[in-house]
């Protein structure tokens, strides 16, 4: 029997007899077939959310590369009409290699090299100039480049203090006290052609109340050509957060932009984690389950075979995730603390799910893994790296590849 599945597993998955299915593939066969810890992607997901993107904005959608940086990622975002945003040469490399020409790259980051400047320059991307000492390099190496302008407009989010980046004491972009001579020198300069300011306040944001700020204090700064409102829209990880839709945050947005900055301006916004994380099930196989009574209670371990290194935002953030046993998905269960196989005890992926009866040998998923996850992965304790598995219409297809023990020690001189 099929019955509907929780709102936070993508849109293209199914529960059949309690059993999980993400875009037509059984959730336990895709263990046993690729091995676990495993990511898997509903690709059809991707599609519709850069499709939703589309339909609800007035001009460009930028994804994000760093959320999901992989190459078959960026190739559907490419294939969708999106353009990318790249923070490093390496993601500028991930970009050239998915399609995207120079003109759909946007180049970010507050402590770009000489060589990533001119990596970014000689494609013809968007450099999105943070400081003084980036406008210098830019100087010295005098071939024409579009920017814009990053500044901080002094504005508090609220969400978690290290996914803040609007406030007075952040290290992006340029201080609104500094921001009208950081734009002089750049009108001034021959090789520059200045588009326009940059905001980004924040990420995993449910409230525009402080994003609206910091469009009121940029429109102080002069009239622009273009805008780039950056990304935040919040994903819902439990079933008890309630973020807007995508129509109704970027409908806003792009309201208030008319609004302040003036109707007409050439307008884009940056999504990474509403793109990405909804399509994403990471897939563990359960290793052991340990009881403990403790003063308050008893506690139950269901310590699973990856961790904080496929999954580091529990630990960076505090990040809630929910989690289920792939083959009673639904069963009525008891509260368990999932922690992963890592030489840490803040190891822990999730503080409290409800399981039945679990078992090593269980399969469980913890869905809404699809941003920030993958991109943060690393071989503590010398774990490989997982793969990554699209799943469309019954169809799994490998996109990123196990990583080996060769991987691991092949830098090794
Ligand atoms: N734009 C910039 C400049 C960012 O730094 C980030 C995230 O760190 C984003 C966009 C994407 O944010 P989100 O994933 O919250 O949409």
């Amino acid at each position: 029997m099929a019955t509907a599945v929780s709102t936070l597993y993508p849109d293209a998955s199914e529960i059949r007899d309690g059993r999980l299915l993400v875009g037509g593939c059984d959730a336990a066969e895709l263990a046993r077939e690729f091995g676990t810890p495993l990511y898997v992607v509903a690709e059809d997901d991707l599609r519709a959310r850069a499709r939703e993107f589309r339909a609800a904005m007035r001009g460009e959608v930028v994804f994000a590369s760093k959320a999901f940086p992989c190459t078959a990622v960026l190739r559907v975002f490419e294939q969708e009409g999106l353009s990318v945003d790249v923070a490093s040469a390496g993601e500028l490399a991930l970009a050239r290699r998915a399609g995207f020409g120079g003109e759909r790259i946007v180049v970010h980051g507050n402590a770009k090299s000489e060589a990533e400047l001119r990596a970014a320059v000689a494609v013809g991307a968007r450099i999105v100039v943070d400081n003084f000492d980036e406008l210098d390099r830019l100087d010295a190496i005098g071939e024409p480049a579009t920017v814009m302008l990053r500044v901080t407009p002094g504005v508090e989010a609220e969400t978690h203090e290290k996914i803040l980046t609007g406030h007075a004491g952040s290290k992006f972009g340029f201080l609104l006290a500094d921001a009208p001579r950081a734009i002089e020198r750049t009108r001034a300069a021959a090789w520059a052609r200045l588009r326009g300011l940059h905001i980004h306040i924040g990420s995993q944001l449910f409230d525009l109340a402080p994003w609206r700020a910091a469009v009121a204090a940029i429109a102080e700064l002069g009239d622009f050509e273009a805008y780039d409102l950056g990304g935040g829209l919040a994903v819902a990880y439990t079933a008890a957060q309630r973020p807007p839709s995508v129509a109704e945050y970027v409908g806003a947005m792009v309201a208030t932009a008319d609004e302040l900055l003036g109707s007409g301006k050439a307008l884009s916004i940056e999504p990474g984690r509403s793109l990405v994380a909804a399509a994403g099930v990471t897939l563990y196989t359960v290793e052991s389950v340990k009881d403990i009574e403790l003063a308050d209670g008893p506690l139950r371990f269901v310590a699973v075979d990856g961790g904080m290194s496929d999954n580091l935002r529990p630990m960076l953030y505090d990040a809630p995730y929910a989690a289920d046993l792939v083959d009673r998905v639904g069963a009525v269960g008891t509260p368990c603390t999932i922690v992963g196989k890592h030489c840490e005890s803040g190891d822990v992926l999730v503080r409290s799910a409800a399981l039945a009866e679990p078992a090593a040998g269980d399969v469980l998923a913890t869905p809404v893994t699809g941003a920030y996850v993958y991109a943060m992965a690393n071989n503590y304790n010398g774990v490989p790296r997982p793969p990554v598995v699209f799943c469309s219409g019954g169809r799994a297809r490998l996109v990123v590849r196990r990583e080996t023990f060769e991987d691991l020690h092949g830098r090794d001189v």
